[in-house]
């Protein structure tokens, strides 16, 4: 087996070297997670709740070890990797009650009596990305192992420490061996295997959308079950009747979180034109403003990038070959210099609709503010993406804001907010930014057969 260096994005240097699976290790994991699927699936209803509830009783009681090791080596800010880690406590207790209440139907038909059940897939092999290692791993396994399915799960190469960790906690918590097992590895390796394992009947894949592609156009060899979490190019959009204060104060955090590797990321403002010079005059002292360093201290709002390589992305769009700010960029905020892989929060003016900056992912701290006429003008550009997974809409009028609401093609809106996970609602997006939803009780469903059973009564 090889191994991989993981490092901290926030120094650059290395934390600890993690064994990368090969094929013959994840088909051994696909194998025992095959073989506990036959017990895992018979456990009864409230057992099978009340061994994920003490699951989420036993990251609960880890939740600030789960932090620091995210704040380490993905650099998340310390706020943020403990809202993470109780995220995932909190997925596992919602789905703790669902082996209990995710019932069949019976339907009237002539002749009979006619029920369905809802049956596990089998294994289940989950992928997750580096920008949220905890909640996406969680929105994974908790439904997946709810509905009576094992689980194989790997981890982003970037960072697998809190997934590793999660693999632990659940064999303290009694969750059998083999129904949950983490597999740290390469995508190429242990992800393309999850995808081409006769044993693996379902794919749930967070990540870009051309790997995406990738993983579906493989799935579709077996008519393997496939979810989809693809990229975004989410829009902000601030009408003219809109609490102006409050949309400028909560635009640069509802980009900019994360180091605006979120796949939510507003990273396209929308505003109308009367009032785009005033919030432009506005959102530039917030963005200095937002306090960028050491992900550790509890006032930091924005820590470093994940890697050099996503570094250089980023600024790609931001600063030509000399490395001066391009002809887009209209101010930036500031981040720490030397070691690490920091990037300023960065507001761009592109005057193409055509721009690069509109219309890739850029998965950085990079947001392009453009001005628009009416209703009909913001949904015309905020629908001209390839993208459709999150978005949000300030204004006054609560009539606009539903036909707003209903005109964006994306799965994920707020009404003056920029709120868009919650685990009892669903989550997913439109066009290229997937296929399928996650968390809440649709889930269960996708996570589950449905088996339809006549008894003749003649
Ligand atoms: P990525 O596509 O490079 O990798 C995602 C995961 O897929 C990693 O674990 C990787 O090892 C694995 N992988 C790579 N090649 C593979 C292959 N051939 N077969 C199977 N698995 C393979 O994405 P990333 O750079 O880690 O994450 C950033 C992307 O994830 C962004 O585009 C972001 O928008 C997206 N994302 C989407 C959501 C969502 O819920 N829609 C959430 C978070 C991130």
């Amino acid at each position: 087996m090889s191994s991989f260096t993981v490092l901290n994005p926030s120094t650059g240097a290395a934390i600890q070297d993690v064994a990368l699976a090969d094929v013959a290790a994840t088909d051994r994991a696909i194998e025992a997670a095959a073989t506990a699927f036959a017990s895992w699936r018979a456990v009864a209803p409230a057992d099978r709740g009340r061994l994920l509830r003490r699951f989420a009783d036993v990251v609960d009681s880890d939740l600030e070890h789960l932090a620091t090791l995210e704040v380490a080596n993905a650099g998340h800010t310390i706020g943020n990797a403990l809202w993470e880690a109780g995220n995932v406590r909190d997925v596992l207790t919602y789905y703790s009650a669902a082996p209990e209440r995710h019932s069949g139907r019976q339907i009237p038909v002539a002749g009979g009596v006619n029920i369905t059940f809802n049956e596990p897939l089998g294994v289940v092999g989950v992928i997750v990305p580096w920008n949220f290692p905890m909640p996406i791993a969680g929105w994974g396994f908790a439904p997946a192992l709810a509905a009576g399915n094992t689980v194989v799960l790997k981890p982003a190469e970037l960072t697998p420490l809190t997934a590793i960790r999660l693999g632990e906690l659940a064999l303290q918590a009694g969750i059998p061996e083999g129904v949950f097992t983490v597999v740290p590895g390469k995508g190429s390796v242990v992800g393309e295997r999850f995808v081409t394992h006769p044993s693996v009947r379902k794919v749930v894949f967070t990540g870009s959308t051309a790997v995406g592609k990738r993983v579906m156009a493989g799935c579709a060899e077996q008519v393997k079950r496939v979810t989809l979490e693809l990229g975004g190019k989410s829009a902000n959009i601030i009408f003219a009747d809109a609490d102006l204060d409050r949309a400028v104060a909560s635009a640069p955090g509802g980009v900019f979180d994360n180091a605006g590797q979120d796949c939510c990321a507003r990273s396209r403002i929308l505003v109308q034109r009367s009032v785009y010079e005033k919030f432009l005059g506005l959102l530039e002292p917030a963005v200095k403003a937002f306090r960028v360093g050491d992900p550790s201290e509890e006032t930091t709002e924005m820590g470093p990038l994940i890697s050099a390589d996503q570094h250089a992305t980023v600024s790609s769009f931001v600063y030509d070959g000399d490395g001066r700010p391009n002809a887009e960029v209209a101010f930036q905020g500031t981040a720490p210099t030397g070691e690490g892989f920091w990037f300023p929060p960065t507001v761009l003016t592109p005057s193409d609709a055509g721009a690069r900056s509109l219309r890739e992912e850029i998965f950085g701290p990079v947001v392009a503010v453009v001005p628009f006429d009416d209703e009909a003008d913001a949904l015309r550009i905020a629908n001209d993406s390839d993208f459709g997974l999150s978005g949000s809409i300030w204004t006054s009028d609560v009539g606009r804001a539903l036909r707003v609401s209903r005109g964006v093609e994306a799965g994920n809106l707020s009404v003056n907010s920029h709120s868009s996970v919650r685990y009892a609602t669903p989550f997913g997006g439109y066009k290229q930014s997937g296929l399928g939803r996650e968390l809440g009780p649709d889930a269960l469903d996708a996570f589950s057969e449905v088996k339809n059973v006549f008894i003749s009564t003649d």
